[in-house]
């Protein structure tokens, strides 16, 4: 029942990429360092909810 994981992978732009839609790119952000997972989906850090809205980020040390 153990399947050989790939040790390698292909960055998907769609799973673990940044989502955010760039007019100014004309195109999603495709950003996959430090993505993480929100309520809107994949952002990477400066596409973040609060980045977005010119907050700091909400984050606890
Ligand atoms: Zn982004």
């Amino acid at each position: 029942m153990s399947k050989p994981a790939p040790r390698t992978k292909p960055a998907a732009p769609t799973s673990r990429a940044c989502g955010m839609w760039r007019d100014t790119d004309g195109g999603h952000c495709g950003n996959t360092e430090g993505v993480r997972l929100y309520i809107v989906g994949p952002r990477c850090p400066t596409c973040t909810p609060a980045a977005v809205a010119g907050r700091p980020e909400s984050t606890k040390n």
